[in-house]
């Protein structure tokens, strides 16, 4: 079989971006293999929030370099959601404090933050109800802070509008095939093999494997710093919620809203649960199922939503989940695997993939093709900046700094 110029294992949103950065930046002959099928895995239960989180809401630790990233994202949707329909709104993303000391706790210090966006707003608890058309009652919440460049978009059509447009210009896609095994020769990959025995040839291989990137990193006798995750989203019945409502973050309560088919769409850290907890395995390539998740979730939270939104029909239509991967540092892993000549790692989303996925798409892109790196410090992200290695999942889910 012809060789390929690069291939991208995993085909969720960071596979895809990648893919689609190496045709940017000239490789002809890109080809995605994945498990199952585009945005089926994590990236298919992905809400659709893009924003600016580095200002004052995600991990204390993130920076310029993490908002570099989200501001090339933000820009990279606006564009192919001129290009294609992936359900992008430009609808703003909206902080929100239910009480006073949800507001000095988290919604405060985003206005002082050092990376605050010059256009940052303040509501008080009128502002909020007509933002939000009526939807949240007045006398439920405290105050917000209000990014407008903040949009939404729908994963799935997404990575299938990137995977049609790499497919289009040239590249390849095989669905189906788990990776075993990498082919290397003399310390240098050369391509990799597949549960049924199908090899397939490239010198360079980007690993984007997600929740699973450690198997096939172990065969080579690397094991990152991760810690997994079963993260889990509820949709409830359509009742008139307005198409713009912005999305909601609070995060006194863990949460996270937006509208959805007339309906909410929310989750809390109440439907989390560690995998390595888990009384199940995660096959790769698949969502879990997990109904107790869904039952804490609504259990700790349904009651002070329905009151939060008071003509929202809250009863669950449907849900879904999928496996974040934390790292140790909470910040994501783009970059060559300095054991393997040729080899990447592309992984690490930190439940914040579908921000951060186009630009590490770029990011591993310029790495792989060997040109200079746009925005950011590339050895934030390196696979090999972590001084010490970890026993187990747990024992770095322990060494992980607190959120904020
Ligand atoms: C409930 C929920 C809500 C979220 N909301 C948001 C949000 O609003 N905003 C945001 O930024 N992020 C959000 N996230 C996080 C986001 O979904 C993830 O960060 C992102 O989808 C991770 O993408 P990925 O490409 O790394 O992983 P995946 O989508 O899991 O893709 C990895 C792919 O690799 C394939 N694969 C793995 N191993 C192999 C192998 N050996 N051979 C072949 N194929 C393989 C799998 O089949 C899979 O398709 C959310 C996540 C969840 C679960």
């Amino acid at each position: 079989m012809q060789p390929y110029d690069v291939i991208v294992v995993g085909g969720g949103i960071l596979g895809w971006s990648a893919a689609h950065h190496l045709q940017r930046l000239g490789a002809q002959n890109v080809l995605v293999i994945d498990a199952s099928a585009p945005s089926i895995a994590t990236t298919g239960a992905g809400a659709g929030f893009v924003g600016a989180w580095a200002a004052g809401f995600g991990p204390a630790g993130w920076g310029v370099n993490e908002l570099a990233l989200e501001e090339y994202s933000l820009a990279f949707y606006r564009a192919l959601g001129k290009r294609a329909d992936i359900h992008l709104r430009e609808n703003g993303n909206l902080f929100l404090a239910r009480t006073k000391a949800g507001y000095d706790a988290y919604i405060a210090p985003m206005l002082t933050h050092a990376l605050t966006p010059i256009d940052i707003q303040t509501f008080d608890p009128r502002d909020i109800a007509e933002l939000s058309d009526g939807a949240i009652a007045m006398n439920e919440v405290y105050g917000a802070t209000f990014h407008p460049r903040g949009i939404q978009i729908h994963t799935t059509p997404a990575v299938i509008a990137l995977a049609d447009e790499v497919c289009a210009n040239g590249g390849s896609a095989v669905y189906g095939e788990r990776i075993e095994a990498l082919v290397i020769d003399h310390n240098r990959v050369s391509g990799v093999v597949s549960h049924n025995g199908n090899a397939y040839h490239a010198p360079k291989v980007v690993l984007a494997c997600g929740a699973w990137s450690n198997e096939i990193l172990g065969t080579v006798g690397v094991t990152l710093p991760i810690f997994r995750v079963v993260a889990t989203r509820v949709i409830g019945n359509a009742s008139g919620v307005p198409a713009s409502l912005p999305t909601i973050m609070i995060p006194e309560q863990g949460a996270w809203i937006r509208e959805h088919l007339g309906g909410l769409m929310w989750g809390t850290g109440d439907g989390y649960k560690a995998v390595h907890d888990l009384p199940f395995d995660l096959p790769i390539g698949t969502r879990p199922y997990y109904p107790e998740l869904v039952t804490s979730l609504t259990d700790a939270v349904q009651e002070s939503f329905q009151k939060l939104f008071p003509q929202a029909d809250l009863a669950v239509r449907e849900w879904t989940q999928g496996v974040p991967v934390y790292t140790v540092d909470r910040t994501f892993i783009a970059g060559p695997v300095p054991q393997v000549d040729g080899l990447y790692a592309l992984t690490g989303d930190n439940e914040a993939g579908v921000t951060h996925g186009p630009a590490l798409g770029r990011l591993i892109a310029e790495h792989v093709m060997g040109v200079p790196i746009s925005d950011v410090n590339p050895t934030v992200f390196a696979v090999d900046r972590f001084a010490i290695t970890y026993a187990d999942e747990a024992a770095v889910q322990k060494a992980m700094p607190p959120r904020r």
